[in-house]
């Protein structure tokens, strides 16, 4: 599907850190993931690790960076990546050829 093939990066309308734009779906396929890979630990682990809490879909749906609700726009080429983690973001919509989110 070329939706898949399509650059998916944003930026936070905020702060500008850029991320890419993951759907509900794959949002929740990161938190299930996660939340298996936690099953495999002590309680201690866990806690000591990540906290009480288990991963969830809402925490994809704020910047990483500044906390803002997650709307974004357009990557810029000033926007620049280099050196940095590039996370995935659960944008309200995309402002990328009406990707589906
Ligand atoms: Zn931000």
């Amino acid at each position: 599907m070329e939706s898949q093939t399509q650059p998916r990066l944003v930026a936070c309308v905020r702060c500008g850190k850029v991320h890419y734009a993951i759907t509900r779906a794959e949002a929740q396929r990161l938190v299930d993931d996660f939340n298996q890979y936690l099953e495999t630990l002590s309680e201690a682990q866990r806690v000591n690790r990540y906290g009480p809490q288990r991963a969830n879909v809402s925490s994809y749906e704020r910047c990483r960076h500044c906390g803002a609700a997650a709307e974004v726009r357009p990557t810029k080429p000033e926007d620049g990546t280099a050196g940095e983690t590039v996370g995935p973001i659960l944008a309200k919509s995309s402002p990328i050829t009406n990707y589906p989110i």
